[in-house]
């Protein structure tokens, strides 16, 4: 799928040059002229990157950056004046991934887009599988696989292994595992969580001679990377 990139860029002719190169390169591009309209647009989202000027009219581009990352995560790499350190460093400090000076050569400005959009990538796939002990959990899929072999979870028994692994190291209390795996309102004894536990090693631990969830005394369980 296209990626989309809104560019907010008050000089019309820096603006207009590099819509065309972005387009060129298969991205989807919405021009903001200024910082008002520029915020406006990111805030309503659906934006994969934004390209953000800092001299803008009306408001400055590290106003917008940071106004927008109370609600957004969404990449920003800004443009910023040669030798405007200070820029620079109050950018990456308000939220922003990336910066490249002005004027700019075009195949750098690329670059960085694409190295903004591989970490992105990264980020999502170490989300979506995640490993220990041999041990996999596809969120993707909704599968929990060990040396490849499909493993027979209920849900609550699914909820709790993934809500581990995503806190892999991570002791988790009984109460926030209760949460995680019966919701915020569920009422129950937080020993549930122990015999959830005992089905999960007597469907992972004991069939493949493996130690996964750990106890840690008075404290709760952890999945560690090491076995
Ligand atoms: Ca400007």
């Amino acid at each position: 799928m296209e990626k989309k990139i809104l560019l907010v860029e008050d000089e019309e002719k820096i603006a207009r040059f590099t819509e065309l190169e972005l387009i060129h390169e298969g991205y989807q591009v919405t021009k903001a002229l200024n910082g008002r309209d520029g915020l406006e647009l990111a805030e309503k989202g659906g934006f994969d990157l934004i390209l953000l000027d800092v001299m803008l009219p009306q408001l400055n581009g590290l106003e917008v950056l940071r106004r927008l990352r109370r609600t957004s995560q969404v990449p920003v790499i800004m443009l910023t004046a040669r030798d405007a350190v200070m820029d620079k460093v109050s950018g990456l400090d308000a939220g922003a991934d990336d910066y490249i000076t002005k004027p700019f050569a075009i195949e750098e400005l690329l670059a960085r887009i694409r190295v903004v959009f591989k970490k992105q990538n990264g980020l999502q796939q170490q989300t979506r599988r995640m490993t220990a002990c041999g041990v996999t959990v596809d969120t993707d899929r909704h599968e929990v696989t060990c040396r490849g072999e499909i493993i027979e979870l209920t849900n609550r028994e699914y909820e709790l292994i993934r809500t581990l692994m995503e806190n892999k190291n991570i002791v988790m209390s009984r109460e926030k595992l209760l949460d995680a795996v019966c919701g915020y309102d569920y009422m129950g004894e937080t020993n549930l969580i122990d015999v959830y536990v005992r089905y999960l090693r007597s469907k992972i631990d004991e069939p493949f001679g493996i130690k996964l969830i750990h106890t840690v005394r008075g404290a709760g369980y952890v999945i560690k990377d090491e076995t």
